[in-house]
């Protein structure tokens, strides 16, 4: 067993509070790949045959129909943040920090920890949330949520095409009657409202962490939004005094010298990670 794996499950061990930062890579570890082309192949043949090969092709995309773009993204968004399927990393983290005080800050959309036994009163999700939908616009600052609407594309799918075949079913402002999206950061129109008491929350909880031993367990969190979870993860752990920091990352784990002996990495996938800090965690 290597030195950094023991380290982080004795800081485990010792911690009051833990704090989860989350970045694309714990979804990853849970089969959400946005360049996994197997996946995408099985989930989407007519877009395929299209031309496209994996899902951040379509990130931002503007030349669908509204019919192609409701059957990709109501696709998308089933299978990503309403599938029952298991996701094992993430039951086996919650085991790990269990019965620790915890919270989970997360750039990911796909409510993957409410869904894996997180409390949804100690989740911040600043980059939005595929549950919601909001006016492209905004003409308001009201959002709805996305499961009714894209049910109602699902049935209404072309099995071949995978269009929506009834534009009645094709989603709506109902204020404006202009196109609609999740509620999720991808320009200066996005909706924060739904975030604010998140992210009041999480200051409470920091506050209240002033006097705990803190750890900070950081996963999958790289450089594409770093000031999301990453920078913040290194500033929290810098300003707290005692805090430290466990960097989770297989492509990108340098620590910042500020941190010293403050901070460990594992440079390795988040499922490998976890699950030889669970083993430790069971066995002590
Ligand atoms: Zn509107």
């Amino acid at each position: 067993m290597s030195a950094p794996i023991e380290q982080a499950r004795r800081w485990i061990h010792e911690s009051e509070r833990v704090l989860i930062g989350a970045g694309a890579g714990m979804s990853a570890a849970a089969g959400i790949d946005y360049g996994d082309t197997a996946t995408f192949a099985r989930l989407f043949p007519a877009f395929v045959r299209r031309g496209f090969r994996a899902q951040y092709q379509l990130i931002g995309h503007t030349g669908l129909t509204p019919a192609q773009h409701w059957g990709y993204w109501s696709t998308h968004v089933k299978h990503v943040a309403f599938s029952e399927d298991e996701r094992v990393a993430y039951q086996a983290l919650q085991g790990l920090v269990q019965d620790r005080d915890t919270f989970v800050l997360t750039s990911n959309v796909d409510r993957l920890f409410p869904r894996n036994g997180f409390d949804e009163a100690r989740l911040f999700t600043p980059q939005g949330d595929y549950a919601l939908l909001q006016c492209r616009k905004p003409c308001t600052r009201e959002t709805w949520p996305t499961r009714p609407v894209i049910e109602r594309c699902l049935t209404a799918l072309d099995p071949v095409t995978q269009e929506v075949s009834d534009p009645e079913a094709i989603p709506r402002c109902p204020r404006c009657g202009g196109a609609v999206f999740m509620n999720v950061r991808i320009d200066a129109g996005f909706v924060e409202e739904p975030y604010v008491e998140q992210a009041q929350r999480f200051r409470q909880w920091l506050r209240e962490a002033a006097t705990a031993r803190l750890l900070v367990i950081e996963i999958g969190a790289g450089f594409n939004t770093p000031s999301v979870v990453r920078w913040r993860m290194e500033q929290l752990v810098h300003q707290h005094p005692g805090a430290r920091l466990v960097r989770i990352n297989l492509s990108d784990p340098e620590l910042p010298d500020a941190l010293g002996k403050r901070a460990v990495a594992l440079a390795m996938g988040a499922e490998q990670a976890i699950g030889l800090l669970r083993n430790g965690a069971k066995a002590a």
